[in-house]
């Protein structure tokens, strides 16, 4: 391949292939580089909203999608201090406007697995593992990386744009000098799974938020392995304990029984802490490096909105950078990317992620009832409940982005 004639994607996560897959099937080389041998296979985002399964459709990945997930079209706010369903929104009713009014659970392992299984199949598609992008610089043709092997050697690869999909910690933002402002919760967040069916002992459905002032939980159930449904919980840990303590039986099953008491305990397939951010870069373009997925915005998992919203950039980048590759449009175009997704990631997942933490962790038992009494009238309204739905969907999100010149 000569020299520039093509575009390089730090990082092969659920973004970066999407993107990079998006990019193949338009004729466009595409070389991606991921430190991992692998695609890991931790618990992460579980949660395919409506708006990503219609992109996705596009790039052959939704009928495949479809017959590996659990479709969810309901999910359920709970108050844990009467153990009452304060309101169930319905997905259904947006069955006028898309064809997936539902919300696909599926793990995001797979996910990635799917888009791989298409991708590599494509002329121009160059995925490389165990490889870092360890430094990045940019002139007037291109950018220039070096890529870390396992041996500790360096390689140096040139392409004529370089989308940086490396996560939250990413060295694409970073070599670039891009401010990543915003906050990080003081409370870390543990997911755990098992295999009790909480749908059967409780009436919980496939996705659940249940609010309490001192210790709320959210609960999904994801296919599992052998499609034998896993439930999934997510508990924040609202303590100074060490990580060791948080990860240890005994105080995941002390959360079981104080938030979810029906059987426990509960056998624990799997757990993962970590901590949260709020947090959107100054700028998703500095020339000829973009950002894209966590490495632009990242966000608590609190309605499945990160995960969906770093799809939509990589495809609304990949579809720009596509133009401008045939020669339609002039690199400006790019600097429209950075207009469509970087206000609306803060007026759409920030404002949308917050809201819905405050939700299940609100103490001040007024403000409490109020947010509930809310919740109660917009299912009631159909016009709200409509509204309300399209916005954490996304749908909202990317109309009002396209629009954006
Ligand atoms: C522990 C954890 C749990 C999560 N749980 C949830 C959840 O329950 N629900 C939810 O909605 N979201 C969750 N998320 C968020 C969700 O997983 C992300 O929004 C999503 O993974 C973003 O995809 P991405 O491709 O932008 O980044 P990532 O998935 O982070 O992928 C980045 C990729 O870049 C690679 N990489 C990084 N640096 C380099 C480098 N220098 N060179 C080459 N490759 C590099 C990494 O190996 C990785 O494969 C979780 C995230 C984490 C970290």
């Amino acid at each position: 391949m000569p020299d520039n004639e093509c575009i390089l994607i730090s990082g092969a996560g659920p973004v970066g292939m999407i993107t990079g897959l998006y990019l193949a099937r338009q004729g466009i080389p595409v070389k991606l580089f991921d430190t991992l041998a692998d695609i890991p296979a931790d618990h992460r985002a579980a949660t395919l909203q409506p708006s990503t399964l219609q992109m996705l459709d596009e790039i052959g990945m939704t009928s495949v999608l479809l017959t590996r997930g659990i479709k969810s079209p309901i999910f359920q706010y709970r108050d844990r201090l009467s153990n009452e369903i304060v309101a169930e929104f319905d997905l259904g009713v947006l069955k006028g406007e898309t064809p997936y009014p539902f919300v696909l659970q599926i793990e995001q392992h797979k996910t990635v697995g799917i888009a791989y299984d298409i991708a590599r199949k494509l002329d121009g598609f160059d995925i490389q593992r165990e490889r870092e992008v360890v430094s990045i610089s940019q002139d007037g043709d291109g950018v220039e990386i070096s890529v870390r092997l396992p041996d500790g050697t360096e390689e140096q690869h040139r392409g004529r744009y370089l989308i940086g999909c490396d996560g939250g910690r990413s060295i694409t933002r970073k070599s670039q000098g891009i401010d990543f402002p915003g906050f990080t919760w003081k409370e870390r967040f543990i997911i755990v799974a098992n295999h009790f069916d909480f749908a059967a002992a409780d009436g919980y459905r496939f996705r659940n938020y249940v609010a309490h002032p001192a210790q709320w939980c959210a609960l999904m159930k994801v296919p599992g392995e052998e499609d034998e449904g896993v439930w999934r919980c997510l508990f924040p840990a609202m303590t100074d304990e060490s990580d060791e303590t948080v990860m240890s039986d005994e105080w995941i099953q002390a959360r079981y029984e104080e938030c979810l008491p029906y059987d426990p305990p509960y056998e624990i397939l799997h757990r993962n802490l970590y901590s949260v951010h709020q947090r959107v870069a100054e700028r998703f373009r500095l020339g000829r490096v973009m950002l894209a997925g966590d490495a632009a915005h990242v966000n608590n998992p609190i309605g499945g909105m990160g995960m969906n919203s770093g799809i939509h950039d990589g495809i609304n980048l990949a579809e720009k950078l596509g133009r401008v590759w045939r020669g339609e449009a002039d690199d400006t175009l790019l600097d429209r990317y950075d207009r469509q997704r970087r206000p609306t990631a803060k007026r759409y997942v920030q404002a949308e992620t917050i809201r819905n933490k405050q939700t299940l962790e609100e103490a001040d038992l007024k403000a409490r009832q109020e947010r509930f009494d809310e919740l109660r009238a917009t299912v009631e309204d159909p016009q709200k409940h409509s509204e309300y739905l399209r916005r954490v969907s996304l749908i909202a999100m990317v109309e009002e982005a396209n629009s954006i010149e």
